[in-house]
């Protein structure tokens, strides 16, 4: 089925339940989908998986396969229907292929038994958790309108005891975005996360107030901010930076890495340039364009009328991709920082530009701090890749560079140019506020902002 000009592989998240979840997280965006299926069961049939499955592996040049479940919540289905998934992955497969299943969830059905069943079949889990009990509970309840945090800890606490490999995946909203070091700290000392995931969570509202696709142009007051966003990455950033890179893994950090050593990806589809490589597969095997537009205008086909290599090569679909850079507005594309981050995601660019051009990106305040103010740590960190250094060495850097560029504020005079590099008189920039202090920015950060 595949030729040279398929793509290695097609990543799909397939959605056994649809939109079926036993919580109802007050921000979530999938619920609102089930409204797509009237009097469906949101299960999905084993034709369906069956049909998946093999047309994923045919639709893989690459010898490794990721099968990527998410929901809704995929556990719903049961531990029997994943199994079939690991026989029909055995019954396709081709000679010398391994497969990778991946998996979304909230982490409250788990048990001994799934969680053997994960580490048997070298699952990757990821499981959501907002932060510590109070910033967790806010938004994540059940149907009842019950916390969840303990039951969540109890699955995450499964998944450790049977060495279940996991991911954290956070999403960053209204409230917990005013605690970025509290989130920080206790994913990474009290869920004993190395590797973490951060959501901006927008739920976009038209003007009844009311959000179920992509439309509107306001948000809910559950929404992160703009800045609240720039202010949470920079903050964990700065802790991160100093005590923790090369052992725990942030994701937007990993695809800043990337972006600004020039790699051809940054692993993120929204810090690419083009996107539309990652389609979403609902219960009944309708394929979508992106897992964040499950709804009719991105409906591609189903997979069981078309493979899914037809579906993925459809202009439809190559628009969709392209259109992520081709509608980039003006201030995106004369942005600074655009190489890291090439206007986010479509699905938040529902603001216009001061010249009233359509396509800005509602986060842009947020991302656009926090790219200038990694700029610095970056460089260094890519050249010292670049020369085969690990990256725990950024550490050592900038505490060398910090302590030099301490010393050298202490030792300058009122009339001195700034030590920052600015051109200022000192009394003028940095000891400006020198009541006996000057502004402790380390000194990359402050030639960063000329
Ligand atoms: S656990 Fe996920 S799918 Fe379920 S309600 Fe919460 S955000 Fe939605
Ligand atoms: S629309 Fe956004 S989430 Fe979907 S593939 Fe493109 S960048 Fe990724
Ligand atoms: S920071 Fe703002 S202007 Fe720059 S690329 Fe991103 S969204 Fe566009």
């Amino acid at each position: 089925m595949t030729n040279g000009k398929t793509p290695p592989r097609i990543h799909v998240l397939a959605k056994p339940t649809g939109a079926i979840c036993n919580l109802k997280c007050s921000y979530c965006f999938f619920l609102s989908k089930e409204s797509l299926y009237p009097g469906s069961t949101f299960r999905m049939s084993d034709e369906v998986l069956d049909h998946y499955i093999r047309q994923l592996i045919e639709a893989h040049r690459a010898n490794k396969v990721t099968v990527a479940w998410q929901g809704g919540e995929p556990t719903l289905m049961g531990i029997d229907f994943f199994r079939r998934a690991i026989e029909y992955q055995h019954k396709h497969q081709r000679p010398g292929m391994t497969f990778e299943n991946t998996l979304q969830t909230n982490g409250t059905l788990l048990d001994d038994e799934w969680c053997e069943f994960f580490r048997d079949h070298g699952f990757l889990i990821g499981i959501s958790v907002d932060g510590p009990r109070e910033l967790h509970d806010a938004y994540r309840v059940n149907k009842r309108g019950r916390p969840t945090f303990d039951r969540v800890m109890g699955g995450l606490r499964l998944l450790q005891k049977h060495d279940v490999e996991y991911n954290i995946l956070t999403t960053v909203n209204r409230l917990n975005a005013d605690h970025p070091l509290e989130v920080y700290r206790f994913l990474r000392d009290q869920a004993g996360a190395t590797w973490m995931q951060f959501i901006p969570a927008i739920e976009r509202l038209d003007e009844q107030g009311v959000f179920l696709f992509q439309e509107g142009k306001m948000v809910s007051d559950r929404s992160v901010l703009p800045e609240q966003l720039g202010n949470f990455l920079v903050t964990i950033f700065d802790e991160w930076v100093r005590r923790d890179v090369g052992r725990v893994f942030v994701q937007t950090f990993e695809a800043s890495v990337r972006n600004w050593l020039g790699l051809p990806s940054s692993g993120m589809c929204v810090f690419d340039a083009t996107c539309g490589q990652g389609l979403a597969m609902e219960h009944n095997g309708d394929l979508y364009s992106c897992d964040h537009f499950v709804e009719p205008r991105h409906l591609l086909g189903n997979i069981l009328r078309t493979h899914m290599i037809e579906l993925t090569g459809l202009p439809q679909q190559k628009k969709f991709g392209r259109d992520k850079m081709e509608t980039l507005p003006r201030c995106c594309r004369e942005c600074e920082v655009r190489f890291a981050c090439q206007g986010e995601c479509p699905r938040n660019r529902f603001l216009t530009t001061q010249e009233e051009e359509p396509g800005m990106n509602y986060l842009c305040a947020g991302y656009k701090a926090f790219f200038h103010h990694i700029d610095g740590p970056m460089k260094i960190l890519a050249a010292l890749l670049r020369r085969g250094y690990p990256a725990a060495q950024l550490m050592e850097v900038l505490a060398e560079n910090e302590g030099q560029s301490a010393k050298a504020f202490a030792k300058a005079g009122r009339n001195d140019p700034c030590p920052c590099g600015s051109g200022r008189k000192f009394k003028k920039c940095h000891g400006l506020e020198q009541t006996g202090k000057f502004r402790e920015e380390p000194l990359n950060s402050a030639r960063r902002s000329q």
